[in-house]
Formats: C-alpha cells, structure tokens, sequence
C-alpha cells in the first residue's frame, strides 16, 4: 500500500539530494543552444534549487516583458506569462501551472525562475521546444508544425466541414451554442487555407482562434444547423465534420445573439440526431464525460492568493481526456475553459452527450492541513418518500438507448446508484495505493451529480491544504500518474459492466 508513495517520496528526496550536490558544487550557468549558436544563462541557487535568470532567457528568444514591484509578464508569441514575486504559480492565459520553487526578484528587472520554468512553462508561449541534452545543456527546436486546410463537401442531406492536417495528433470536438469547436491537442496549427462555406444558412463560418493551445477552429451554426457528426479518416489524417440541417421546412429562431461559451444543453435530446435517412448510418456513440470542476469567477479552493484548483482541475481533466482518448474511448469535457458553469448545466452536459460514465473533477481544500489524499463522492439520494416517479414530457432527461424514461431532473442518478458506488470503490481503492493512504468513499447529496443519468462521481485528488498533496500535484508527473489512474479506473468499469 504504502510502496508508491514511498517511491515517489524517496525520488522526491533523491532528486533533491543530487540538485543540493550539483548546485554545492558549483552553481553552473545554464547554455542553451540554438542552432550553432550558444548563449549563456545565468544561474544562481537558493533554498538548495536551481534557478535561472529570466532577462537572459528572454533574450534568447526576443521577449518583451513589462514589471511592477511584484509582478512581471512575459510576451511570447504564443501567449504571455504572468509571474508573481515569490509564488510558485505561473499564469498562462487562464491556466495555471505550479513550479517547484517560487519565483524570485533579486530586485529591479532581475528576477529569477526555478529551473522546471525552461521545460514546464516557456513551451507555453513559444513555437519551440527544448531538450534537455546529456551535458545539461538545453537545445531549443522548432515544435512541429501542423498545416491545416479546411474544405467542404456538398452531399444532398449534410454539408461535410473536413479538417485535412499534415500530421496525425489529438483532436477533440465540443459542441457550443453558437459554434461548434475542433480544437487540436498536439502541433502547432497553421491553417493552410480555409475554403468558404457554400450555405452560410447551415454554417456561417469557419474561423481559426490561434491562441488556444495548439490552435481551435470554430464552425459557425447558422440558422439551419441542426446536428453533426464527426469521423476521423487516416491517411492523410482528417477530422470529418458531416453537419446536417434542420428536418423540414421550418425555420427556427436564431437564438439570441449574446455569445457564451457554454454547451448546447437547452435542446431537448429528441430533436438531436439527424434524420435517420442513411441506412448505414451510427447511432451516436456514449461517451466519458468528463467534468473539470469550478472556471470563471468560482476559483474552488484558493491557497495562493490567486486562483487555482479550478485550472489544476482543468489541467486534470485534459490529462485524462488525452489518456481516455488513446484508449480508443470517445470523451467530452463540461468546459475546456476557464468558464463558470452552474451545476445543472454540468449535469446537463453529460445527460445530452449522453454519459455512460461522468466524472467531476476536483483538488480538495480541508480546514485542517492533515487532511490528504483523494476522496470520491457519490450520491447520496433524498429518504424514500420522495421516490423516482414520472414527469412530465420535456422536463430534462431524454431519449433513446438507455435513457428511454423520462426522469425528474433531480431524480435522474437514482436509477444508476449501483454503478455509481461501484465506480466510486474502484477509484476510491486505486487512488488510495496512488497516495498511499486509507480514505473512504463519500455519500453527499451533490447538485452536479443527481441528474446525472449514467454512473457518476465526484474525485477530489488530493488536498491543496495539505503541503505533501500540494507538492504532488503541482508535478507535471504525478498529474499524468493521477490521470492514468483515473483513466484506468474507468476503463476497468466500463469492461466489468
Ligand atoms: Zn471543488
């Protein structure tokens, strides 16, 4: 039980040991090569730790910064940094990531960074990559470059948005209100060419939006945009978006025009599929939906002055996704940005993409600071008198496959507690060996979880109020062991089923 722990402890301890013998000895400028050329960066130490001074960096790469008395910004081509003087927390956009040791102002424009900054956070915001090399030194490289073009076929029922990339990488498709987003997970994009729409009644548009991570085209709906369909086609890699319009003739109304990010929940799920004219057509696929907690002005648990548990969440939830995803599975998350979403409208989320499985995503935060480890919840319904009963047509839920009763919407988790407790021991079980601690499965009637119609929990892994849980997390590794985890978890779920 307690053996992972003790390897992660004891890599933990090793790693600093080696870091206090290296810097003891001398603390060595950092070189970073580019091209045939090399430039020095200069190092110092505190506290045992490496660190690097960002001006030189900076100069390397030709970014501009702006400084106040706490506070630097770092301008990158890709995005801008947001360091705080003796915080740990880098901001990237609305992400946040962790560094093993706080950032440092010697004073005026000669601040200092820990040296996980070169690998974990400038990446971020430019188009390189670097390689740690065997004699320490770094060597910085173009990242790989994805062209993109985007073209339409005409069928007489659909239109086909198709995706053609220069390289095979991760995909992922989110329906929105008024668009529906392809956002690309690996490479950077360059879109090659994007062809205009023929129907600008069915899509009004496709636009490009660089400055998400790797780059995220948006599909316009327009007013006789209905449902899609995506496929993914190899050789070359494509991403097939066959988008059909509205059954008959009538015109829906157009929406009110205010743009907000969130998922198309309103639509009641009968009128979601397409007209069922292709014989050879799928019926859609469940997916994992996956619920990274908190966004927007609901921070979730806040120790740094700044926000955090609402974008560790987020960085979780994408992990996940990208394990889930490898394994073949189909996912979708609630948000994939920093938006505040209601709880109903979580729950909501996963009822429409019609869950087979529904994770929320959490980093506790407890008044005491023993508290540590990962915690799973699960429903605990109201006392009997209020039983799952009938409601009237319209009121949530949906129809089709397993979802062919129409519940209350509150009542909607009642009828899969089996699998819910299920999933919960299993995750409960496999995350207690990861952190190597003996939690229990808790009962609570959540908001986000009773209306959920498919197995569903909610996962704090780990406690930021707790120092150990918050060195772990903050570990780009022991994220990706977490995810694995979970991801494994549900795998292991859905074959038992
Ligand atoms: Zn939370």
């Amino acid at each position: 039980m307690f053996r992972l722990r003790f390897e992660i402890l004891l890599n933990f301890w090793l790693t600093l040991l080696f870091v206090a013998w290296t810097s003891s000895l001398i603390a060595q400028d950092l070189t970073l090569r580019v091209g045939q050329e090399s430039h020095r960066v200069e190092s110092a130490t505190r506290d045992g730790k490496t660190y690097f001074r960002l001006r030189d960096i900076a100069a390397v790469f030709e970014l501009s910064t702006n400084e106040t008395s706490s506070q630097i910004d770092v301008f990158g081509p890709r995005g801008t940094l947001a360091l705080m003087d003796d915080r740990p927390l880098v901001r990237i956009g609305d992400q946040y990531i962790l560094l093993t040791g706080p950032v440092w102002r010697r004073g005026k424009g000669n601040w200092y960074v820990p040296a996980d900054f070169l690998e974990k956070v400038l990446p971020g915001i430019l188009n390189t990559r670097l390689t740690k090399e065997s004699d320490g030194t770094y060597r910085v490289q173009g990242v790989g470059r994805n062209r993109v073009r985007v073209e339409f076929l005409k069928y007489p029922d659909h239109l086909s948005v198709v995706f053609r990339s220069s390289r095979a990488g991760v995909t992922a498709v989110q329906e929105f209100r008024d668009y529906v987003e392809v956002r690309y997970g690996e490479y950077l994009v360059n879109p090659d060419s994007i062809a205009d729409p023929p129907d600008r009644e069915l899509i009004t548009s496709v636009k490009f939006v660089p400055e998400e991570a790797f780059g995220t085209f948006r599909v316009g709906k327009g007013e006789k945009f209905y449902s899609f369909r995506e496929s993914r086609l190899s050789d070359p890699p494509r991403l097939v978006l066959d988008v059909f319009p509205r059954p008959g003739t009538e015109r829906s109304s157009p929406g009110s025009g205010a743009t907000v990010d969130l998922p198309a929940t309103s639509r009641p799920s009968t009128s979601r599929e397409p007209p069922d004219e292709d014989p050879g057509q799928q019926p859609r696929i469940p997916v994992i939906v996956i619920d990274p907690g908190h966004g927007g002005e609901d921070y979730g648990v806040d120790v740094y002055q700044d926000v955090l548990e609402k974008g560790l969440a987020l960085v979780l939830a994408r992990k996940i996704e990208q394990r889930l995803v490898a394994s073949g599975e189909g996912v979708r998350l609630t948000r994939f940005r920093d938006v505040d979403l209601a709880a109903e409208q979580r729950s909501a989320a996963g009822n429409f993409h019609r869950a087979k499985v529904f994770v929320s995503v959490h980093v506790g935060g407890a008044p005491s600071a023993q508290t540590s480890g990962a915690v799973v919840y699960v429903y605990d319904p109201p006392p009997a008198e209020f039983k799952v009963s009938r409601a009237a047509p319209g009121e949530g839920g949906g129809e089709g496959d397993d979802h062919a009763e129409l519940v209350r919407w509150n009542e909607g988790q009642i009828g899969y507690l089996n699998g819910s407790r299920r999933l919960a021991n299993l995750m409960q079980t496999e995350l207690n060996k990861l952190f190597g601690i003996q939690n229990s499965v808790v009962e609570a009637r959540l908001a986000v979880l009773a209306p959920v119609m498919a197995p569903a929990v909610l996962v704090e892994t780990g406690f930021l109020t707790n120092s150990e849980d918050l060195e772990l997390l903050g570990r780009d590794e022991f994220q990706e062991t977490l995810a694995y985890t979970i991801a494994r978890v549900i795998g292991k779920f859905l074959e038992s089923r």
